[in-house]
């Protein structure tokens, strides 16, 4: 155990963010650097090392954190690396990224506030990494099986990596210009700067993974090709569907799904354009969806230089306590501030768009909406409420209802999905068709980064046993696994 006293002797404390005026004009990560270090220690020795700890049933990765905990409280950052690296291929993402179910979960939150696992989780990744701790692990000899994965975000990467050191040959086909998935081009820069995924990629080159990028199978590779080639497929395409809003006006210029706005921007970064294609700047901007991804449009229109932010959402404000009906250690929908949120603008919930308003040259100038209540499980619009806000650029961040179903990759291995739009898989998690797996929100539906390397790993793990008959990988989560958790 880390310290006895720890939980009665300190408070919570978490990572200091920049000022808002400061960091709204750049793109990088909204934390002062090297602030977490000198409190951590103790932080990690606020954990009382349960009998019986519940954040591990709340990680989808079944993380060993009192473990870890331990060895950042006795500063042995090499320790809890190696713990860390047991059941995380990139803890540097979910340090940085994960709302933390773990936390939702830790007795301490009983209580009084929970242990800041993922502050302790992100400061002992980026000291590994300072220190030179990080290496490549390839395989001690080769299996001679060969494997394609389609996709490289968080869900491909995982089962690439695992795969990879289990001896394995494996290239990763993506169709974007870069690795990364969403972590490259949905999550803006600001909540994780891009140098995180580059150099796990060179760990992973060195390993020996391929990356095929500007590939897309279905599209530019027949699947059943690429079938023939390998002895195994993972597909890690993630869930790019989006939803749409089918209200008169749509087809207005300026109205775009958050997914053709983050990226552009992303790229601004990454040295492609000077200037984004679509700009927030002077705009009243309107964002309608209330989550992550309505957050990041949000935070990214800031930094634009929009003159105006609103973001909407259907569903009334939560409470910020946790309700009732979702009791510790579920993970409770609270209202959350979001570092985006603290940088300004607008939230208005329980509204509904009803349609968009142009000038004479077509561009989107009015949304209209309504109050909106939820009843019968409907949503009943309330007479009288109508109003319309200003809204030059609108982005739509509703969430994604399914694997792309327009590149042919489906058909072509002739995939079964389930009833939610996602490819069907069984324990193993392999498809329909043998040989040929599903990881992440492929195959679970729009979800978080850390279900998609918890899925990675598990899919590599049936890839494995497949492919040899046996297999010493892990499997954290079965396909169907929801636990405690978002
Ligand atoms: C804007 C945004 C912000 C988010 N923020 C967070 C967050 O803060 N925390 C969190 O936990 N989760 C967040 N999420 C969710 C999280 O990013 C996803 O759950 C996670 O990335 C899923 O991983 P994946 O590997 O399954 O798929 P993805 O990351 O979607 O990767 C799939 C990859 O497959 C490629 N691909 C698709 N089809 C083909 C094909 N036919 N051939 C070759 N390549 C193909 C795609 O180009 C893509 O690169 C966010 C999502 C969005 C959209
Ligand atoms: S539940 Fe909280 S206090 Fe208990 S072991 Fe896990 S992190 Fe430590």
């Amino acid at each position: 155990m880390a310290d006895p006293k720890g939980f009665l002797t300190h408070g919570r404390e978490v990572a200091r963010t920049r000022p808002v005026d400061e960091r709204v004009k750049d793109w990088k990560e909204v934390y002062v650097p090297g602030s977490l270090l000198p409190i951590i220690s103790k932080q990690a020795g606020r954990c009382m090392d349960c009998g019986i700890p519940f954040c591990h049933n709340g990680c989808p990765l079944g993380n060993l954190i009192p473990e870890w905990n331990d060895y950042a409280y006795r500063e042995d950052w090499s320790g809890a690396s190696e713990r860390l690296h047991a059941t995380n291929n990139f803890p540097e993402f979910t340090g940085r990224l994960c709302p933390a179910p773990c936390e939702a979960a830790c007795v301490l939150g009983i209580n009084q506030p929970a242990v800041t696992i993922k502050n302790v989780e992100v400061t002992i990744i980026d000291k590994a990494w300072e220190t030179g701790d990080v290496t490549p692990q390839p395989p001690e000899r080769l299996s001679g099986k060969t494997v394609a994965v389609i996709g490289s975000g968080p869900a491909g990467l995982a089962a690439a990596q695992q795969l990879t050191r289990a001896g394995h040959t494996v290239a990763v086909y993506e169709r974007a210009d870069r690795i990364g998935g969403l972590l490259r081009y949905g999550i803006p820069e600001f909540k994780m700067e891009k140098r995180h995924i580059n150099r796990r990629i060179e760990q992973m080159r060195a390993e020996g993974t391929k990356f095929r990028t500007g590939v897309e199978v279905g599209r530019d590779l027949d699947a059943a090709k690429l079938r023939k080639r390998y002895d195994a497929v993972v597909i890690a395409a993630g869930s790019t569907t989006a939803r749409d809003l089918p209200v008169p006006g749509r087809e207005l210029t300026g109205i775009h799904q958050a997914m053709e706005y983050l990226p552009l921007a992303n790229k601004v970064q990454e040295g492609d354009f000077v200037a984004p294609p679509i700009s927030a700047e002077g705009k009243h901007v309107v964002v309608i969806g209330g989550g992550d991804t309505g957050a990041d449009c949000v935070g990214t229109a800031h930094r634009q230089g929009a003159a105006s932010v609103t973001q909407l959402e259907i569903m009334p404000r939560p409470s910020e306590e946790r309700p009732g009906h979702q009791p510790w250690p579920t993970f409770p929908m609270t209202y959350k501030v979001t570092s985006a949120h603290e940088e300004g603008g607008e939230r208005v919930y329980a509204v509904s768009t009803t349609h968009f308003e142009g000038d004479e040259d077509g561009n989107v100038q009015f949304l209209h909406l309504v109050e909106v209540e939820f009843k019968d499980g409907t949503f009943e619009q309330k007479p009288g409420t109508e109003r319309k806000i200003p809204a030059q650029l609108v982005t739509l961040a509703m969430g994604f209802t399914g694997i792309d179903r327009e590149n042919g990759l489906v058909e072509q291995f002739g995939l079964e999905l389930d009833a939610r739009g996602n490819v069907a898989r069984d324990a193993e998690f392999q498809t329909n068709v043998p040989g040929v797996f599903v990881a992440g929100d492929a195959g679970r539906g729009q979800s978080l980064i850390v279900w998609a390397i918890a899925e990675g790993r598990s899919a590599a793990r049936g890839v494995d046993r497949h492919l040899t008959g046996a297999s010493s990988l892990p499997a954290p989560i079965g396909p169907t696994d929801r636990a405690l958790t978002v």
